[in-house]
């Protein structure tokens, strides 16, 4: 196996430019969950830090703690799924902004809180309608009951208030949107200050406006992975970051052997369904083994030669992902670690 994923920090800036100028005055917050979708999450940190990003959406803890060490006491860092009193004191010692979808998670954050003498900064969930988690609409206004009175004890303070949508289609997303304004309205007049509103991720921050409020939490199209079935790259304005290349290990007849496999997370099912760009243009990738996939020869192939997955100058992310029914995101974070990422 000789796989290499090569990230283009250069690339992502320019996606954090065309992201931020179109949500502006809207906020963004760049999503790195899943090692910053299989990028890395330290270069991606670093670069987004130094560009002048301010939010990142860790996800679970741990990425949560690396962000904090690469973006600094003054980067805010949202972690939106915490398990247990141990995650949610250090997660408060770190100064995290810690998303809240259940009732439970509420009184403990606020017993934590209390114990530590710290304030925490919660942003409290409703659910819109995806049911993966948030608190219902029918106990929204006990929860929000309980923020004021913890608000007023000094455990909490409401930072903000957020959703996550489906981005299926907009009527669905426009009803999510109402349960959502009906939430803020219930805050409203609970008497505690506006929060911050964030409800909206790649696809609804793009397309509606009316979606973006004061904050957007953007993976995908910052990586430069649009959504499947959406549109293209460049009507977005986006390009892919990552390029997967491997080199040529063998040429047997009309096939020849590069080294990248299912072990180095590209999915088996590719085989037969992409094509790949070699030095003699774009070849059909026939097979994926384990650890070697097998192209479609061309004119003086020969070991060594680059063979480029996906990425730039090649198929897209989400064009492989179209092919075997998943999304672009799948594709990337499936990139095993074992794999080494070059920055450039
Ligand atoms: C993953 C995720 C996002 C980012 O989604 P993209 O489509 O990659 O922009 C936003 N919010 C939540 C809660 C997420 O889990």
């Amino acid at each position: 196996m000789n796989a290499v994923l090569h990230v283009d920090l250069d690339a992502l800036g320019r996606n954090i430019t065309v992201v931020r100028d179109r949500v502006a005055p809207a906020e963004l917050m760049l999503v790195v969950k899943d090692d910053a979708y299989g990028h890395g999450v330290e270069r991606i940190v670093a670069r987004a830090s130094a560009d002048g990003v301010t939010w990142f959406g860790a996800f679970d803890l741990a990425t949560a703690l690396r962000v904090r060490a690469v973006a600094g006491e003054t980067a805010r860092v949202f972690v939106w799924m915490l398990a247990g009193a141990d995650d949610i004191r250090t997660a408060l010692r770190a100064h995290l902004d810690i998303g809240i979808g259940d009732a439970d998670l509420l009184r403990e954050v606020a017993a934590a809180a209390t114990d530590l003498g710290r304030t925490a900064r919660a942003h409290l969930k409703v659910d819109t309608g995806l049911h993966r988690n948030g608190i219902r609409p029918e106990e929204w206004g006990g929860a929000v009951a309980e923020v004021a009175a913890y608000r007023a004890s000094g455990a909490l303070e409401l930072v903000g208030v957020w959703s996550h949508i489906a981005e299926a289609s907009d009527a669905e997303d426009d009803e999510s949107r109402r349960v959502y304004e009906r939430a803020l309205d219930d805050v409203a007049a609970a008497g505690l200050p506006r929060p911050l509103r964030h409800l909206a991720a790649s696809a609804a921050s793009s397309a509606r406006g009316d979606f973006r409020y004061d904050l957007v939490r953007v993976g995908a199209f910052c990586y430069g992975i649009r959504p499947d079935g959406g549109p293209s790259e460049s009507v977005l304005g986006i390009e892919p970051i990552a390029t997967l290349e491997a080199s040529v290990l063998r040429v047997a007849g009309a096939e020849v052997v590069v080294g990248v496999g299912a072990l180095d997370g590209l999915p088996s099912t590719l085989g037969g369904k992409i094509d790949v760009g070699t030095p003699g243009g774009a070849r059909r990738m026939l097979r994926v083994g384990d650890t070697e996939a097998v192209v479609a020869s061309w004119p003086l192939a020969a070991p060594g030669q680059r063979v480029t997955i996906y990425g730039q100058g090649a198929r897209s992310a989400t064009d492989l992902a179209e092919t075997i029914g998943t999304i672009g995101e799948e594709i990337a974070v499936r990139i095993s670690p074992i794999v080494p990422r070059r920055y450039r």
